[in-house]
């Protein structure tokens, strides 16, 4: 569909174009020096140790997960309210997981009670995902966390560029995990990366990325290794140097663009607050968003199919974030009725609207004159 306004739109321009030719001019394809900087340039970016760039989110976190040593017979702790990837990547290493409520309509991250009250003695780690880049409870939840000795991972899928008291997304737990997907804050199309400040965690996510294997092509072309180990059961999770380039690109418009998004967050919560229509994170006095997505959620009599069909007859896409993970035919099977009820009203009435960095006044408006529209 042509739509009037698309849910997210791409800030790419000519120096997405040169940096893309100039790695088909270098003739390295993968895994070389410009993913080398990338890796360098996320670390500068987030302040976290390490940086390792992988082949998209979802790998990222099944990285994660497989670094903490999760396997078989662990839980781990997710939200439910998130894309599917957060917790499929614990299910990846044969472990179970148990899905905590969000907080409310007001704050939809994972509720730190809710997560206490799911420890078990099998608890192996704690998910945590930035809903729309806006942090999760971290200072309660990593108290919880250090009681009981468990690991915390961020999905950080929304949050790059986010931050909480100065200090980035991604950063807080033991491992933090990104996403380069095309619809994200930085994207790439396909891409992702893994953040951590141990070093231990850092060589044992290298080594998985790639076979696990001691060395890489890249050393063997630049004459610095001959031959290699293979020290554990790795996988080929490595991004090429064209996803690279582009990243290293999109950092750069990073800042800029999340303050667009911020921008026009503030227009958007700014011609809502007076409707029916509740606004979540519209109350946060905290923490620096990287408003990834804008979420709304309806009023409970509003019929929320016939109110997207109805934006989308005015040329506006809309979509919801998320239809809760242990709603789905797969999990419902494997872990049988679940009950989250905070998480399944929102499930029910939310509606994401168009955000993205290039959005023009005349467009924000449109999707405005039109959520009001039909609400009244
Ligand atoms: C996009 C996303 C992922 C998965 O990332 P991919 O790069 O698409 O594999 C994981 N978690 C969340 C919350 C996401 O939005």
């Amino acid at each position: 569909m042509d739509w009037r306004v698309p849910l997210a739109d791409l800030d790419y321009g000519k120096e997405e174009e040169r940096a893309v030719i100039d790695v088909l001019r270098s003739k390295w394809l993968t895994m070389g020096e410009v993913t080398q900087i990338f890796e360098a340039e996320f670390c500068r970016m987030t302040g976290s140790k390490h940086a390792i760039a992988v082949s998209n989110g979802t790998l990222a976190l099944h990285l994660a997960c497989l670094a903490l040593g999760i396997g078989p017979g662990d839980e781990v702790i997710v939200p439910s309210l998130s894309f599917v990837a957060t917790s499929n990547a614990a299910l990846y290493c044969g472990a179970d997981v148990c899905f905590a409520d969000v907080i409310g309509p007001d704050d939809v991250t994972i509720d730190p009670n809710a997560i206490e009250g799911l420890i078990t003695p099998k608890t192996k780690a704690i998910i945590v995902m930035h809903y729309a880049g806006f942090p999760c409870c971290m200072r309660e939840i990593l108290e919880i966390a250090s009681n009981h000795g468990i690991p915390v991972i961020e999905d950080a899928a929304h949050a790059p560029g986010a931050s909480l008291d100065g200090k980035a997304l991604g950063t807080w737990g033991e491992i933090g995990c990104f996403s380069f997907f095309s619809n994200k804050n930085l994207s790439t199309g396909e891409g992702g990366m893994v953040t951590c400040n141990r070093d231990d965690l850092a060589e044992n996510i290298q080594l998985l990325r790639s076979h696990g294997m001691t060395t890489l092509t890249y050393d063997r072309h630049k004459g610095h290794a001959f031959s290699y180990d293979v020290v554990t059961l790795g996988h080929n999770y490595r991004i090429d140097e064209i996803h690279s380039a582009l990243g290293i690109q999109q950092l750069k418009k990073l800042d800029r663009n999340n303050a667009k998004r911020r921008e026009l967050t503030q227009v958007y919560w700014q011609n809502l607050r007076d409707t029916e229509i509740e606004l979540p994170f519209v109350q946060r006095t905290w923490g620096l968003p990287s408003h990834h997505v804008f979420p709304i959620l309806l009023p409970s009599h509003v019929d929320r199919l016939a109110f997207m069909s109805a934006m989308r007859d005015a040329g506006v896409q809309s979509s919801i974030h998320y239809r809760p993970i242990h709603t789905f035919s797969f999990y419902q099977n494997r872990f049988g009725t679940i009950s989250l009820p905070i998480t399944e009203e929102i499930g029910r009435r939310e509606v994401t609207l168009p955000l993205f960095p290039t959005m023009t006044d005349e467009q924000l408006e449109w999707v405005i004159t039109n959520v009001k529209r039909l609400i009244a």
